[in-house]
């Protein structure tokens, strides 16, 4: 397969060598949640936890995600990714959450 002239090149480091250099504050709650549990064990496309970049969304041995919400980047894609728009989804409390060492 041919390679477009102009397509860039990306080697990035490995994922958890990238999550390494953003800092979390716990807010000791989770800021996101599931709407309807029911729905996502009956959910066959899980969404949520293919589009996590850092795998936050964790399937459950009933169907429901666990969420490790700490590792959140608040990137905001699960909230949109879900086709069943079952994702309950808020920022953390003022002063918790990320932060980005870089940018
Ligand atoms: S994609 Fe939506 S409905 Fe499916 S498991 Fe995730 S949150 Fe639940
Ligand atoms: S906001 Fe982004 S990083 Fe946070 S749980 Fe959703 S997809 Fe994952």
């Amino acid at each position: 397969m041919s390679t477009h002239p102009r397509t860039p090149t990306v080697e990035n480091e490995p994922l958890e060598d990238r999550l390494y250099t953003v800092k979390y504050d716990d807010p000791g709650e989770s800021h996101l949640d599931v709407k309807v549990p029911d729905v996502c064990a009956q959910c066959e496309t899980d969404d949520c936890v293919e589009v996590c970049p850092a795998n936050v969304w964790r399937e459950g041995d009933d169907g429901v995600p666990h969420i490790a919400y700490e590792n959140c980047l608040e990137c905001s894609s699960c909230r949109f990714a879900c086709t069943y728009d079952n994702v309950v989804w808020t920022y953390p409390e003022t002063g918790a959450g990320v932060t980005y060492k870089y940018g």
